[in-house]
């Protein structure tokens, strides 16, 4: 079963076609071309030159584009998800939409009671690799001291 966005039409037709064409294996890459159609004789990829260019390779695999497309990828889907977090706990932001703002290493909304960090190393007791986490939600909660 496939989803797309919300079901509030978040995608145009187009993308959504494109979407499903792609978990399909169906686009139009080297190797759909090389494999399925025989219009081609070459399905490796062009910026590798190592792997056929599936959708798979495209997306998470190929060893060129993962030294900075995936990670520009990355960071700019947890400044999306960044802006939302601030935007619902009612930080001020400087920005109306998520693209044209960078994220502060430190937020806060609701009189202190909400901190958002991003990109933050976490402290710890033990050594812990890759502790950095792209967003920490800190909520202070009332406590009753009786
Ligand atoms: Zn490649």
């Amino acid at each position: 079963m496939r989803s797309f966005g919300s079901g509030r039409g978040d995608f145009k037709a187009e993308t959504e076609s494109e979407i499903a064409a792609a978990q399909d294996q169906a686009m139009q890459t080297k190797h759909y071309a090389t494999k399925v159609l025989n219009t081609e004789t070459d399905s490796k990829c062009r910026l590798c030159q190592q792997l056929d260019k599936t959708i798979d390779h495209i997306i998470s695999a190929c060893q060129i584009m993962a030294k900075e497309q995936y990670i520009k990828r990355h960071d700019r889907v947890s400044a999306q998800l960044h802006f939302n977090i601030c935007k619902e706990t009612g930080v001020q932001l400087d920005k109306n939409h998520w693209y044209e703002r960078v994220p502060k290493s430190v937020e806060t909304a609701q009189g202190g009671k909400v901190t958002i960090l991003w990109n933050q190393q976490v402290q710890s007791d033990r050594a812990i690799p890759n502790n950095k986490p792209d967003i920490i939600i800190l909520i202070m909660k009332r406590e009753c001291v009786c």
